[in-house]
């Protein structure tokens, strides 16, 4: 007969499982507290402008293509690769631009920076042999089956462990390698990318430099609203269910066993429960706390966001589609949001413009500006003064730094703060990437991708394992699905 699997969310986890598990032979119900899809990964228009609201940077398009070609639809998810990764600038007016052609990167840091261009290529050499080490283990497989440790690939990363500089931060590493603090700010930065500290995170995570320098950053054809838009239509043709505005309140568990979810009208019965929800969430609001695990499900969260969204009437010849402009101590800054849990005044601004490539989703001559802040996570609203206080230095540090006066172009604006961001995910305190990656340990205390102490209960999403982002959040699918599968066999 067939099973029947309930999954809660349709974050671009619950969605890949849904293509998955459709296609392996389950029936599918994808339980959605919002009315629409995507979670995290959604759009919105306003007024005469189209946002992303969510993501912004693409890598590994292949594990999207995995999934039409599991589903069997002749449905290619066309995107493009980018010539230009990101354009860099700094207060003191040195601007440089990351380009996807690694000798051209290199003479361009070489140029602007002072480096030597072999040391630009030496640290992608090593951000690939990280991936090439590391990225089977930690990545594609769970970290909790003893039998995925006794391979080959993990007896090699064993005997290469030097390389990995266990011991060492991500800037400790960057700065031996790099004389000018610009070059170490630019390489630390990628620590954001699972919302942590380069001055905490271990070496390892100059792994996340590999996507983007090493093997492409790319954009869908129409906006990154794409990629949960072809993941559902992919999922609707296998013959998934959805229910929106269908919030699960209880995991129903009999003898420590999922057997169903209840929501605020119904109860559905289930064989296997798959949560896509943040797992402290799942813990905290759909399970009696007898379950409640606090070694995993108390680390320290990765970071939150401030975003403006912007329409501008004015196009900018000087910006691309990804576009960052550096705070003046990237040191006091990641101390100030770890240790102090408070924005900083000069933080680093990241500006995203998705109509440099979609131009449908503005009106002519202008751009559809997603300008974000890192900022703690936090739990409840973040007070007005903050959002004024942070907006005016942003305000001001763009019109620095781009020599404009923003305020003059802004014709929409629309707000995205921690609070609001739990609000519409579930996602503790707003965290965009569950726990924060501060310390060497960090990828052995997320939690599993199935329950130890429940039966047929399993986890996907950006809150488990193998961790936050798209790409970690399509693994963390493909190990779900594979779990189940071997288990109804
Ligand atoms: C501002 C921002 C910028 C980001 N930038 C990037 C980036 O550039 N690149 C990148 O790769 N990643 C980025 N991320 C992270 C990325 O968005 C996520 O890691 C990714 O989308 C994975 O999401 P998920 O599968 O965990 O699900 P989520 O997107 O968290 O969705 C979970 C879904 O579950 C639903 N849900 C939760 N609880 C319940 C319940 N009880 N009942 C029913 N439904 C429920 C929610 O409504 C939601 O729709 C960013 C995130 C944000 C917020």
């Amino acid at each position: 007969m067939q099973k029947h699997v309930v999954i809660i969310g349709s974050g671009v986890g619950g969605l890949a499982t849904a293509v998955r598990l459709a296609a392996s032979g389950f029936k599918v119900t994808v339980l959605e507290a919002n009315d629409y899809v995507g979670g995290k990964l959604t759009t919105k228009q306003i007024g005469r402008y189209r946002f992303d609201m969510g993501p912004s940077v693409f890598t590994l398009p292949n594990l999207i293509d995995d999934l039409t070609n599991i589903s069997k639809q002749d449905k290619p998810f066309k995107y493009l690769t980018l010539d230009t990764i990101v354009n860099y600038f700094f207060e003191d007016g040195t601007s440089l631009i990351a380009y996807t052609d690694k000798e051209k990167f290199a003479n361009e840091v070489a140029t602007k920076l002072g480096e030597t261009k072999e040391s630009v290529l030496e640290q992608l050499k090593f951000s690939g042999k990280l991936y090439e080490l590391t990225s089977d283990i930690f990545m594609t497989q769970s970290l909790h089956k003893l039998s995925n440790f006794l391979n080959l690939k993990t007896a090699k990363a064993i005997l290469n462990i030097g390389k990995l500089k266990l011991g060492k931060t991500m800037n400790e590493v960057n700065k031996a390698r790099f004389k000018n603090p610009k070059t170490v700010q630019i390489f630390n930065r990628f620590a954001t990318y699972n919302g942590s500290s380069p001055f905490q995170a271990p070496a390892l995570i100059n792994i996340i430099a590999h996507l983007e320098h090493n093997i492409g950053a790319f954009v869908p054809a129409t906006g990154m609203h794409d990629i949960t838009r072809h993941i559902y239509e992919l999922s609707l043709a296998l013959g998934a269910q959805y229910k929106f505005n269908s919030r699960v309140t209880k995991i129903k568990v009999e003898n420590d066993i999922a057997v169903g979810v209840i929501t605020e009208n119904v109860e559905i019965a289930a064989d296997y429960v798959v949560s896509n929800s943040d797992i402290k969430h799942v813990y905290t609001k759909l399970l009696d706390k007898k379950y409640y695990r606090s070694k995993l499900l108390d680390q320290e969260k990765s970071l939150s966001a401030l975003i403006f969204y912007w329409g501008i009437k004015k196009e900018f010849k000087e910006l691309s589609l990804h576009n960052m402009l550096f705070s003046a101590n990237g040191e006091e800054e990641f101390k100030c949001m770890f240790q102090d849990k408070k924005p900083y005044h000069d933080p680093s601004i990241y500006i995203n413009i998705g109509s440099k490539h979609s131009k449908n989703d503005v009106p002519e001559g202008c751009e559809n500006w997603f300008v974000m802040v890192n900022v703690p996570s936090n739990t409840s609203s973040m007070p007005v003064e903050y959002v004024d206080e942070m907006r005016k230095n942003m305000v001001e540090k763009i019109n620095r730094i781009l020599k404009t006066d923003i305020e003059k172009y802004i014709e929409i604006e629309d707000v995205l703060d921690p609070y609001l961001i739990e609000q519409r995910t579930s996602s503790a305190g707003g965290s965009l990437y569950g726990n924060a990656s501060n310390n060497k340990y960090a990828a052995f205390l997320r939690h599993a991708n199935n329950s130890s102490q429940i039966k047929n209960l399993y986890f996907t999403g950006g809150s488990v394992h193998p961790g936050g982002g798209i790409p970690l959040g399509l693994y963390s699918a493909q190990i779900v699905a594979e779990m189940i599968a071997d288990k109804n066999k």
